[in-house]
């Protein structure tokens, strides 16, 4: 019989972690905890994550600052709100939500963003930090994955850990965060060969593909532990994972649903990100 990853409570629970430490934060120094989100366009669905971190920071008491910027902003306004936000001591955090509309080049406002303040763990310091297994910032989903396996109780030393993806912002800080934590990880992608072969030995087999229900019950190990980070759309419009959940359930020891797995996890690392920017400019230089 499977166990349910519930993100929802994991992410409650921590919630409410960084809700005491935002707390004490603002008992110890007398100011606020603040977060900065810089939205430029119209981009609907990235309307809608905005609007979920800025509710997320009311819910654990973190101050936001939410700047929308109109679709026809150039490099040089983007930047310079960019560069006014890292001068900001009020603000510990700043995330620039992506993607940027094309006009724009997204590499250069992100790389504006000092390793202090960058809450996505996105910028080269961060990634190298993690790296070499030193304490950073760390992007916020798989993050969130780890929280969760660790909240969970599995133990990941040894184990044979597969990780299919190996975008910047999933794949790769995942399979790093795995290796720290002294799985065996591999690594898979869309040039992979036997990528069912590979998924076969997996004790722990994260799926981070963006293809509805790509991982079917052939490629996973019995008792396996699966986490699907995938979200995307089936053929009926339905929210979906990259796993086919309902074939694979039975033979894994632990699942996470979508939705309701991984996803509610992602914000709740930023805000914990964000704390943690927090107290460190407290602690460091
Ligand atoms: P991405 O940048 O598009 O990367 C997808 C990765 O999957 C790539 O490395 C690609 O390989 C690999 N891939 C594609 N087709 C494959 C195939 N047939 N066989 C093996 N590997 C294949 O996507 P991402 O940003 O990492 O996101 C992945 C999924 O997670 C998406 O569904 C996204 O919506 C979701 N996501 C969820 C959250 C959350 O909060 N829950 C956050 C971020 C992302 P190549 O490198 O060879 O192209």
């Amino acid at each position: 019989m499977y166990k349910l990853i519930d993100g929802k409570a994991h992410s409650a629970a921590i919630r409410g972690e960084i809700a005491q430490r935002v707390n004490t934060y603002k008992q110890t120094y007398g100011s606020e905890v603040g977060l900065a989100v810089v939205l430029v366009g119209n981009d609907s669905a990235s309307q809608v994550y905005v609007r979920n971190k800025i509710k997320g920071c009311e819910e654990v008491g973190i101050k936001s600052f939410a700047y929308y910027l109109p679709e026809e902003s150039t490099q040089e306004q983007v930047e310079e709100l960019v560069e006014g936000l890292v001068e900001n001591d009020a603000i510990h955090g700043i995330l620039v939500q992506l993607p940027l509309p094309k006009h724009l080049n997204a590499e250069k406002i992100l790389k504006l963003i000092p390793e202090r303040k960058d809450v996505d763990g996105f910028c080269e310091e961060n990634i190298g930090n993690l790296c070499m297994n030193r304490k950073c910032l760390v992007a916020c989903t798989p993050n969130g994955v780890m929280k969760m396996l660790e909240r969970e109780g599995i133990d990941l030393k040894g184990k044979n850990a597969v990780v299919i993806g190996r975008s910047n912002i999933v794949g790769k800080p995942m399979a790093m965060l795995l290796l720290n934590a002294d799985a065996t990880v591999t690594v898979c992608h869309s040039k992979t060969r036997n990528l069912k072969e590979i998924c076969s030995t997996a004790d722990v087999l994260v799926a981070a593909i963006g293809r509805a229900k790509f991982v079917t019950a052939d490629m996973v190990k019995d008792g396996a532990v699966v986490i699907d980070v995938g979200m995307n759309r089936d053929e009926n419009g339905k929210l979906c994972g990259d796993v086919d959940f309902e074939n694979v359930k039975d033979k894994c020891s632990y699942i996470t649903p979508v939705p309701g797995g991984v996803g509610p996890m992602t914000i709740t690392m930023l805000l914990y990100n964000t704390i943690t920017a927090a107290e460190r400019s407290r602690t460091v230089g």
